[in-house]
């Protein structure tokens, strides 16, 4: 059943258009009910009352402790018939134990919600120690749903609704409970908005119908050519072109923005995004320069710096004058360090006075180093790759440290640098083994963002973009 279950879906992620998925991925969760049903074992699942009569309230094996008469079911039968054409082949769609849905409230945990159900904590353990995606039950919030199937007091299957996209279901088998993820692909159409701006962005957004955290991304694209505080005059204009995301004809929230222009005065900028072979995305000129620096100024957020590059500086362990070849950032010990570019990581590990560190070889002659690290990132380790902005490690004070804090470093071509102050090259341009595939696929973007003239929608069949 389970196998007959995966084929289902597979057919359903790659033939059903996908104006039709969910709809389709509701019949199958059907048919899961329904297989599931006739898979039980138990003789009442087919009993008297598995007759579905319209209007009459039947729900499972517990009528049978309802004193409520009960016509013989011949008799209802022929009355239904009599009344209508075709309700015979409904009437004998046999019912075995209903789903019961619950809506999480406020101040809700799984073991009200089990109690609600009519389950005690014994199910919630049970689940617990058969399923390993039981564990996501723990963020459950409230106006989520979760249903319920229970047998004689037993629970056998749960449901429970994430968001519109996904969610998890978990049935009891021979072998105890087994958990299954499903994710439902969202129909995306391009949206289209543009403003000019008569006094700040935010309200030219608001103005375009966009939502705020749209505006916010826009500015970050467009945030390392136009200081958004300080350099936005009145006249400015945008024109941004995102995904939204539908489910069933229901708009149900907003992608990525996929290409946008923005003029500051009288200068053009224009981004489009670009997903390269190994899967990581990023924002481009059209002719392929990235919109963003190729390195961070510093690895750590809000960090005060409390040592300068000095290649005379008296030690503050060693108290003996030796250069001081990177930058400290004081900081609370387990701030994240975030790697400054694109890079490998060529070592990760203890080395001396460092203590754990990690060094990033960046191409064209570019290496950082973060020193007196207290642990690395999970994944960091020789070779791994890591892109501009990834956590890489947690600040403390290996090796010779005085206390907590980073110790950063930047070399070009072998030779030690002032991170503060050398001139950060210029962006991560498109490789040029992907140039052919970046212009192929960026091309028909900006071509569509050139076409609107006003906020007309273009829906487009899109298979290869998902919000990712
Ligand atoms: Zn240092």
């Amino acid at each position: 059943m389970k196998h007959y279950y995966s084929i289902v879906r597979s057919t359903l992620l790659e033939h059903v258009p996908r104006g039709h998925l969910a709809a389709a991925a509701l019949i199958s969760a059907g048919l899961l009910i329904l297989i599931g049903s006739s898979n039980d074992s138990s003789p009442q699942a087919v009993s008297v009352q598995s007759v579905n009569i319209p209007g009459l309230e039947i729900q499972g094996t517990e009528t049978q402790a309802t004193p409520i008469a009960i016509p013989p079911v011949e008799a209802i039968i022929q009355e239904v018939a009599a009344k209508a054409e075709t309700p015979v082949a409904e009437a004998q769609t046999p019912i075995g134990p209903q789903w019961k849905e619950f809506t999480v409230q406020n101040g809700d945990n799984l073991s009200i919600l089990f109690k609600r159900a009519g389950l005690n904590d014994r199910s919630i353990y049970e689940l617990f120690s058969d399923a390993k995606d039981a564990k996501d039950l723990r963020h459950i919030r409230p106006g989520q749903k979760m249903s319920f199937l229970v047998e004689n007091g037993r629970l056998t299957g749960l449901k429970y609704v994430i968001n519109e996209l996904n969610s998890l279901t978990f049935e009891r088998g021979n072998k105890g409970f087994t958990g299954k993820q499903i994710a439902l692909k969202p129909d995306i159409k391009y949206a289209f908005r543009q403003a000019t701006i008569d006094s700040s962005l935010y309200m030219a957004g608001k103005r375009a119908g966009m939502p705020s955290n749209l505006t916010m991304e826009m500015a970050n694209i467009f945030g390392w050519d136009i200081d958004f505080a300080l350099d936005i005059q009145k006249g400015d204009s945008f024109k941004v072109m995102y995904e939204e995301q539908f489910l069933d004809g229901k708009r149900i929230g907003v992608g990525k923005v996929m290409a946008a222009e923005f003029t500051n005065g009288g200068k053009t900028f224009k981004a489009v995004r670009y997903t390269d072979k190994e899967g990581n995305s990023a924002y481009y000129t059209p002719d392929g320069r990235g919109m963003h620096k190729a390195f961070l100024r510093t690895p750590i957020e809000f960090a005060r710096i409390s040592s300068h590059f000095n290649l005379a500086r008296k030690h503050p362990v060693l108290h003996i004058i030796r250069a001081h070849k990177g930058t400290d950032y004081a900081a609370a010990r387990g701030t994240p360090i975030r790697a400054t570019g694109n890079g490998k990581v060529s070592f990760a590990g203890v080395k001396g006075g460092y203590g754990n560190v990690v060094i990033i070889q960046h191409g064209q002659g570019i290496a950082t180093l973060y020193g007196h690290m207290n642990g690395f990132a999970k994944g960091v380790r020789n070779g791994s790759r890591v892109s501009q902005g990834d956590v890489i490690g947690y600040v403390g004070s290996t090796g010779l440290a005085s206390g907590p804090h980073l110790h950063y470093e930047f070399h070009v071509n072998g030779q030690v640098r002032n991170p503060v102050t050398v001139p950060l090259p210029k962006s991560i341009g498109i490789e040029k083994t992907e140039i052919a595939r970046f212009t192929e696929t960026t091309r028909p973007l900006i071509a569509k963002l050139d076409q609107f003239k006003s906020s007309n929608r273009l829906a487009i069949a899109n298979n290869s973009t998902n919000s990712n």
